[in-house]
């Protein structure tokens, strides 16, 4: 399964959020240390983030591995945000392999990225779907039922894993001021920083402040802090 994070906070370069962590998404593309199917994250990535005078996040995607992107761990380090979402992709078997198919996936504002798997023969056929591969099916589907509360988010989510049992749904969604997510058969775990909150698949370090999100839950961070309810009695 992928690997994706958000951070929301003061502005961090891309290479401090991405790059530079001890076990950041860089080693977790190669080196994962909690993904449960999957040896590599060696089909792409994607980094998302909010720019100053820009209403709508711009988007950096790739087929290629992570650790190979020379020309990206140049850039890195003179890009930053306070508003960012990255993944990097271990893709699912029969899914495309071209960059259309890496999150994050967005409907112009809201960036999404999905670590999982599912049924794409049971979701609605969606025009706004980046990519044929079940991520881009399902952040279509998740983006046109209705993101403004993260209560709207796990309620889609309750319905897709009605429509498809053995679905594993994690997802984490930035709307630029707000992240919502969703533990939904792979780890997720947030760190609390100084200057902004850090929401991952893995933490990127041994701080031992990192929580761990137990499984079948919604976690929403806004400016007030960090909300983690459960999803099974929604
Ligand atoms: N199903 C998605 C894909 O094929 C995501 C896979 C994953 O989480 N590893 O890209």
């Amino acid at each position: 399964m992928c690997r994706h994070l958000a951070w929301l906070g003061e502005s961090r370069s891309i290479a401090a959020l991405v790059l530079e962590p001890s076990h950041g998404l860089l080693r977790q593309s190669y080196q994962p240390r909690r993904q449960q199917r999957g040896l590599l994250n060696a089909d792409g990535w994607g980094v998302g983030f909010l720019v100053p005078g820009q209403a709508e996040p711009v988007r950096w995607r790739s087929a290629r591995p992570l650790w190979s992107d020379a020309s990206f761990a140049s850039v890195a380090p003179v890009l930053a945000s306070g508003a960012v979402l990255a993944a990097v992709r271990s893709a699912t078997e029969g899914m495309p392999m071209d960059e259309s198919a890496a999150a994050p996936f967005t409907d112009g504002r809201t960036l999404l990225s999905h670590n999982g798997r599912v049924d794409r023969s049971v979701l609605p056929l969606r025009h706004g779907a980046e990519s044929v591969c079940d991520s881009a099916v399902l952040a279509a589907h998740v983006l046109a039922a209705g993101t403004a509360t993260a209560e709207s988010v796990g309620r889609t989510v309750l319905d897709v894993a009605r429509l498809d049992p053995t679905a594993t749904l994690n997802l984490l969604l930035h709307h630029g001021d707000r992240v919502t997510a969703v533990s939904w058969g792979d780890p997720l775990s947030y760190l609390v920083e100084p200057d902004g909150v850090v929401v991952a698949s893995e933490p990127w370090d041994n701080d031992p402040r990192w929580v761990d999100v137990p499984d079948h839950h919604l976690l929403e961070v806004t400016s007030d802090g960090v909300a983690v309810t459960t999803l099974e009695t929604r």
